[in-house]
């Protein structure tokens, strides 16, 4: 007879008392459909409410819940990051605690794994509904961009909601680059995925964490860690631009010899220099970039730092 599996879901939360216990509440019943052991991994990534004495009372009400206080916020990646590192499940889900991931799929994505065709079940949003409009615009550019760009292939709408076998969480634990963009871990690690759809909903409780800014930093992140192509930007403008200055150098030489013709413009040479120094700066800031991010790998700085768990085996710094 085939051993029963575990199911670890890990819960990344940053200031989320109102939907927590929601969220318990909501994935439970779920569980219970799933024949398979759970351990639910609530991972507190610094919040500054009562987020902790929520997390501390489930684990009292329920043994199967473990959670893991970071000692300051670290972000999302690092929370899934220190969910990962600590999970000893055979199926490994990563979910929001907002319940904007259906836990109704959880279920189903338990039969699909079991069935032995995929490493993964993922989950894609067929709608925006809810979202503000530029939020959504710029979300479809970046999806664009990146799939162009990039070896890793990333879904358009595509969540960090998603159930998988423990060989790809070992093939994702393997990947301990310190800029993390689970996103496009997910799929550079490859494995066979299905995909599963749902409407998007909103979140039942609490506030989003994300501004405008914050999601524009993590997209142009998530295009500097997949893809080298910004840094041939600048190969690129540097010959297009030889091309057309010596184009532009014959006319003027043949002008002058021929038609006897100097050419005026103090202001028109002016803006030519102010454009090129524009284009310099803007591609050694590109330079930059890439540098602040191998700056930051190179000093081996741990992902997270755990101050509290309830996890006796727990990996605290990783
Ligand atoms: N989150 C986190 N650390 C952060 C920001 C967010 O652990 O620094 C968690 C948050 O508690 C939630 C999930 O990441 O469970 C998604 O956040 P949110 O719902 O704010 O993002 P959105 O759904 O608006 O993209
Ligand atoms: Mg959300």
């Amino acid at each position: 007879m085939k051993d029963k599996k575990t199911v670890s879901i890990i819960v990344p939360c940053l200031n989320e008392q109102e939907v927590l216990p929601l969220f318990y509440d909501a994935i439970l019943p779920e569980l219970k459909k799933i024949d398979a052991y759970y351990e639910i991994l609530l991972v507190d990534d610094g919040s500054d409410d009562d987020t902790i004495s929520v997390m501390q009372s489930l684990a009292q009400k329920d043994p199967c819940v473990r959670y893991y206080s970071f000692s300051r916020n670290f972000g999302k990646e690092a929370a899934m990051y220190a969910g990962f590192v600590n999970a000893k499940g055979d199926y490994i889900v990563v979910m929001d605690v907002d319940l904007q991931d259906p836990p109704d799929m959880l279920p189903k994505m338990f039969s699909v794994l079991e069935e032995g065709t995929y490493d993964c079940v993922a989950t894609r949003r067929v709608n925006r509904k809810g979202e503000p409009f530029f939020r959504s615009l710029f979300a479809t550019a970046f999806y664009r961009i990146i799939n162009r760009i990039s070896d890793a292939q990333i879904m358009d709408g595509a969540r960090d909601y998603r159930m998988m076998t423990r060989a790809m969480a070992d093939a994702i634990l393997s990947m301990s680059e310190y800029n993390r963009f689970s996103k496009g871990i997910f799929g550079w690690v490859g494995f066979r995925i299905c995909w599963l759809e749902f409407e998007n909903t909103k979140r039942k409780a609490g506030k989003s964490k994300w501004s405008f800014w914050g999601l524009l930093r993590y997209a142009v992140d998530g295009i500097l860690n997949f893809s080298q192509v910004p840094l041939s930007i600048a190969s690129w403008i540097g010959i297009m631009m030889t091309l057309f200055s010596a184009v532009m150098l014959v006319f003027v030489v043949v002008r002058r010899a021929v038609f006897g013709d100097p050419v005026a413009g103090w202001a028109s040479l002016i803006c030519v220099i102010i454009f090129i120094g524009g284009l310099q700066l803007f591609c050694l800031g590109i330079m930059g970039q890439y540098m602040a991010k191998m700056y930051m790998e190179t000093k081996k700085r741990p992902h997270f730092i755990i101050a509290r768990s309830n996890d006796e085996d727990v990996r605290k710094i990783r």
